[in-house]
């Protein structure tokens, strides 16, 4: 039966098992980071769960504790990639109107240069 966290035609399901190409930076049995294949900024990371979640409206109560992992691994990353004393910006973007364009919830990491404060 084919596992139900995974969905076959999703890009980032496939970078997950490994069946697409990625410059693959941290993985471990709940997470996978890799570099953005079209960087918007120097370092621009995308951490994403190894389980297929739409979007930020799909994350249920009993996943914060991911969501959470995301985050901390994002700011381990941002050390080992030497700007998290200078600065970064974590960032995901939820359905069509607030700029989503591949439909497993990932956590963008910008950084490498100095990103304009963004105000609503
Ligand atoms: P968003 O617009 O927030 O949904 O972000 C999707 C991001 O995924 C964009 O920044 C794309 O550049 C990136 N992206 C799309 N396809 C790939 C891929 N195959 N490998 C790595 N990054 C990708
Ligand atoms: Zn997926």
């Amino acid at each position: 039966m084919p596992d139900p966290s995974t969905k076959p035609d999703c890009i980032f399901c496939q970078i997950v098992a490994g069946t697409k190409p990625a410059r693959i930076v941290y993985q471990d049995d709940e997470l996978t980071a890799f570099w953005d294949h079209y960087p918007a900024t120097p370092v621009h990371i995308l951490i994403i769960p190894n389980k297929h979640i739409d979007s930020m409206n799909q994350v249920d109560p009993s996943e914060a504790g991911l969501l959470g992992r995301m985050m901390l691994k994002a700011r381990d990353i941002a050390e080992e990639m030497g700007v998290r004393q200078k600065g970064y910006r974590l960032l995901i973007n939820t359905e069509r109107g607030g700029g989503q364009s591949v439909f497993h919830i990932h956590l963008h990491l910008f950084a490498g240069e100095h990103l304009l404060a963004v105000h609503g």
